[in-house]
């Protein structure tokens, strides 16, 4: 186990030490090395990201369920299933908030037009992201993700919605 203290990273500053310990037991954690000499070594640690839009403007840490009085599941547990219904139930508010965009065509999301649903995704290779989309638009979205590195975001911190319902 590697110590996620001791690591360089802007994550710990957005992701408190029990969500990052918990995204660690999930296997979700990606990790950077680089060596700026033979002395000096950088671990770059990058949890779980929001991709609220495909614009590296709309990238949210993943937000702690406890911290916002989630009421369904305490984060110790919860498994990634629960983490995805929790995140669903943050993102619906962040829709309803008029903050989401399609990943693929852009457009700003609706809870309320059925007759262009949205879907969230999950994608968990180099990088581990929930993202939001149309599901006529799902075709496209390997396309857009080609080539995308965590380590190129820079996530802000989430927003504070109240997730006590659904
Ligand atoms: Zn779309």
């Amino acid at each position: 186990m590697s110590d996620l203290e001791g690591s360089e990273s802007i994550e710990s500053a957005l992701v408190d030490g029990d969500l990052l310990r918990w995204f660690e037991q999930q296997h979700l954690l990606r990790t950077l090395v680089i060596a700026e000499d033979e002395e000096h070594i950088t671990e770059v640690v990058r949890a779980p990201m929001l991709l609220l839009s495909a614009r590296e403007d709309d990238v949210r840490a993943a937000p702690n369920p406890d911290a916002l009085g989630y009421p369904e599941k305490r984060l110790g547990e919860m498994t990634l299933n629960d983490f995805h219904v929790f995140l669903l139930r943050w993102a619906t508010r962040a829709v309803d908030a008029g903050l989401v965009r399609c990943f693929v065509c852009n457009e700003v999301l609706r809870n309320n037009d059925l007759d262009v649903p949205w879907d969230g995704i999950f994608v968990s290779e180099d990088l581990v992201a929930w993202l939001f989309i149309h599901f006529d638009c799902k075709r496209g979205l390997s396309r857009e993700l080609k080539g995308r590195s965590p380590f190129e975001l820079h996530p802000r911190p989430p927003e504070v919605f109240d997730v006590s319902h659904d």
